[in-house]
């Protein structure tokens, strides 16, 4: 992969086998024999072989001309849902090394690079109790790391006692609004609350309890909209993600088992879901190599293996609801959950794609979920590969409207300054 970062100072004239525009159009255009030329860090013309060239405004920039023939350049890939304080591969270890800067800032870095490496270009942190998540984003905005524009949490807010004492502080209810005041104060991006406890790995439909009331949960989100900051839910039963949109909230993260009626109250409230199946998909490897995690990566014996069958019940059951939101018009976006226990930074974004495949949506199907759905959850101008948008696009090698496998043959990562 190389990586492009695309200046303001310098024209750009690029030439490419094939685009899939993206934009709002269904299916996904694609068009041969192209050239995209940027101007101002954004796309200022595309233009057909045949066509006349584009004249730069100001031809007297530098002009920097990439001859990308054969590749297939598309809108970046967008992830609805990581956590960078954690590297997915061993919980303790990562924790230790919230309070080792130098080893948190190798290990952060690399998962950041990974993130570009597979041709993500903007994550949503959904939170972690130190606020590592909140330092990275400016780390990379302030160009000290290459990475992805990260959109941060901050710490997430649940009840005392209840799940998430590492995603976030224990807040009960007659603080609320004072520690939406903080949070505004750390100038985060949107607002992560625990609304459900996990989904069981052991026994299935289990999924932990309830954390604040319908009417808490009401003030909240309107305490975080009158704030001008969105609300991402993680809701993992049907009656936590009823109760959540029926609240207000802006996103549905997990949301496991999730029953038809629920599913049509989000298309009708425009409440988008993050379906993460891989946090659970990638468990039956874990339950399948558990003698061998137990007192390696884990440092510990994994004191209750994910039971198999109980994992492909449930990775089923989220297939087949992700099938019925589409069909039904939900918005899905695609998130990972990176860094939850066996969910690689960057690669799990591939697993979670084929997830998407065996759901049955098809590749362009899955392009605008990962793409222009993902990005406008993430409140970006990615409208699609086209004039007056930001030079933000990735090119891969082969068709992934063919095959969606090719979105892992990533070539360039173009990103605007
Ligand atoms: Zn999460």
């Amino acid at each position: 992969m190389e990586l492009i970062k695309i200046t303001s100072t310098q024209n750009y004239v690029i030439k490419i086998g094939n685009i899939i525009e993206g934009g709002s159009e269904s299916p996904v255009k694609k068009y041969a024999d192209r050239y995209i030329y940027l101007e101002n860090g954004r796309i200022a013309s595309i233009t057909g072989a045949g066509d006349a060239s584009y004249q730069f405004t100001q031809p007297t920039r530098p002009t920097i001309s990439l001859d990308l023939g054969g590749l297939t350049v598309l809108p970046p890939l967008v992830d609805c849902h990581v956590h960078m304080a954690l590297d997915g591969l061993d919980f303790s270890a990562a924790r230790q090394r919230w309070d080792q800067p130098d080893e948190l800032y190798t290990q952060v870095g690399a998962q950041l690079w990974d993130t570009l490496c597979h041709g993500i270009l903007a994550v949503r942190d959904g939170g972690d109790l130190s606020g590592i998540g909140l330092r990275y984003r400016e780390l990379v905005a302030n160009d000290s790391l290459p990475g992805p524009i990260i959109r941060a949490s901050g710490y997430a807010l649940r009840k005392p006692q209840k799940y998430g004492s590492f995603l976030g502080r224990g807040i009960p209810t007659e603080m609320l609004d004072s520690t939406l005041d903080d949070l505004t104060r750390l100038k985060v991006d949107q607002i992560k609350v625990l609304v459900s406890g996990v989904v069981s790995f052991q026994e299935y439909a289990r999924v932990g309890p309830l954390q604040y009331t319908a009417d808490e949960l009401k003030a909240l989100v309107e305490g975080a909209h009158s704030r001008g900051l969105g609300v991402m839910a993680h809701a993992s039963s049907d009656e936590a993600v009823a109760m959540a949109v029926q609240a207000g909230v802006d996103t549905i993260e997990h949301g496991y088992f999730l029953s038809r009626a629920t599913l049509e109250l989000m298309a009708k409230n425009k409440v988008a879901w993050i379906p993460t199946v891989i946090p659970v998909a990638a468990q039956e490897a874990r339950g399948r190599f558990s003698r061998f995690l137990a007192g390696k990566q884990e440092n510990r014996p994994l004191a209750s293996p994910p039971a198999s069958n109980v994992i492909a019940q449930t990775v089923e059951r989220q297939l087949s609801m992700i099938s019925e939101a589409h069909a039904l018009g939900v918005t899905l976006g695609v998130g990972t959950d990176a860094g939850a226990s066996g969910v690689r930074h960057g690669y799990s974004y591939w697993q979670e794609l084929n997830l998407y495949r065996q759901a049955g949506l098809t590749p362009d199907e899955i392009i605008r979920c990962a793409t222009i759905n993902s990005a406008h959850i993430l409140g970006l101008d990615w409208g699609g590969i086209a004039p007056e948008r930001p030079a933000a696009m990735i090119a891969v090698s082969g068709n992934p409207l063919a095959d969606i496998g090719n979105l892992q043959n990533i070539a360039y990562v173009f990103q605007p300054e």
